[in-house]
């Protein structure tokens, strides 16, 4: 009997891929997360609490030129990571519509 590995498909993180529409970026600053824990609560599909007390931006990246965690996202996706961003007490999330430069939060 053979068995076929399943190829993983990876996500585009760091394209913004018009066939995936997922023209929204997040940038999370890990380094000053105070870990309230607001992101995870409100949004805990993208956001977790990690052990060491920081939250964690679930399917990122970490982009060595801008010392950021990066993720893109679609639009049904939006309003929920903007409730974390909007709520970060430290202002660590940033979310920007990559399509037309606008910054979300
Ligand atoms: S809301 Fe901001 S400070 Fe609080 S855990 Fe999330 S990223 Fe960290």
């Amino acid at each position: 009997m053979f068995f076929r590995k399943k190829e993983k498909k990876e996500e585009p993180i760091l394209e913004n891929d018009p066939a995936t529409k997922k023209k929204y970026l997040i940038q999370y600053n890990r380094k000053t997360c105070i870990g309230s824990g607001t992101c995870a609560a409100v949004c805990p599909s993208h956001w977790v609490m990690e052990e060491s007390g920081k939250a964690k931006l679930i399917n990122s990246q970490f982009n060595e030129e801008t010392q950021l965690f990066e993720k893109r996202i679609d639009e049904t996706q939006l309003a929920d990571n903007k409730v974390a961003a909007d709520g970060c007490p430290p202002n660590c999330i940033h979310i920007t519509n990559e399509d037309t430069g606008e910054k979300i939060s």
